[in-house]
């Protein structure tokens, strides 16, 4: 049997989320995992999402936040004093191996001709966004395989690169060509923004080159409680519930 794999990205501590996702993995038959970064922040469960990671033993790869809570060189008095009380908060909860876990975790990995990288392939360490197409045609430029999976918008898409330009295609099953590019966004698992409060993540089938990309109902007010219970803003708690 050949592999399928599950993308998860953007899990940000939600470990409500990633724990009705894996469970529909498991149901999908996923035989493999891939994990495209952000593992951490935002919600209040940084510790068990990071020990469900783990446990996957599979490929990470860092994300933006990932890269605040575990680098030293991140001055907190560069952020909004908001965003600053949950990095410290997540930095609290987790052990000095956690945080080393991290901090190893590189920009880019590529498993079987597949690249992972949270942002984009073009200086992967400044966590530049892709909204548009001229922005995914930048990419394209540095992307040296077909297929390659991310994440950091929270808004799942696909950029296709062929010989009539780059096209922008919106999240759904579909055979990837042979002989064509792949920039696809896998969406949030943790704190979806594409007006869907259900938690996202993607299959992808080897043998049939088909992606499948994945909505799946979570506890949103049990991941709600914690954040109001660990003090965070009242807006990454309302946030959840509308997929914004
Ligand atoms: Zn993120």
């Amino acid at each position: 049997m050949g592999k399928v794999f599950a993308v998860l990205g953007d899990i940000h501590a939600n470990i409500e989320a990633l724990g009705a996702v894996l469970e529909d993995c498991r149901a999908q038959g996923v035989t493999d995992y891939l994990c495209t970064g952000d593992v951490i922040g935002y919600n209040a469960s940084p510790k068990e999402c990071m020990d469900a990671v783990k446990a996957l033993a599979c490929p990470v790869v860092k994300g933006n936040h990932d890269h605040y809570v575990s680098s030293l060189s991140v001055n907190l008095n560069d952020f909004q004093p908001h965003a600053a009380a949950v990095i410290r908060w997540t930095r609290e909860q987790l052990a000095t191996e956690d945080l080393q876990w991290l901090a190893d975790l590189p920009y880019v990995v590529t498993v079987m001709g597949m690249t992972l990288v949270h942002s984009t392939n073009d200086k992967p360490e400044t966590f530049g966004y892709v909204f548009d197409n001229l922005q995914a045609d930048a990419n394209f430029v540095h992307q040296k395989t077909p297929i390659c999976f991310h994440g950091h918008t929270h808004c799942p898409m696909i950029y296709e690169k062929s010989m009539n330009g780059v096209w922008r295609i919106d999240p759904q099953e579909m055979r990837l060509q042979p002989g064509r590019k792949y920039f696809i966004n896998v969406g949030s698992v943790g704190q979806p923004r594409d007006g869907d409060p259900r938690a996202a993540y993607m299959i992808y089938d080897v043998a049939s080159r088909v992606v499948k990309f994945r909505r799946i109902e979570y506890d949103i007010a049990a991941a709600q409680a914690k954040i109001r219970a660990a003090g965070f803003p009242e807006r990454l708690a309302e946030r959840l519930q509308f997929g914004q």
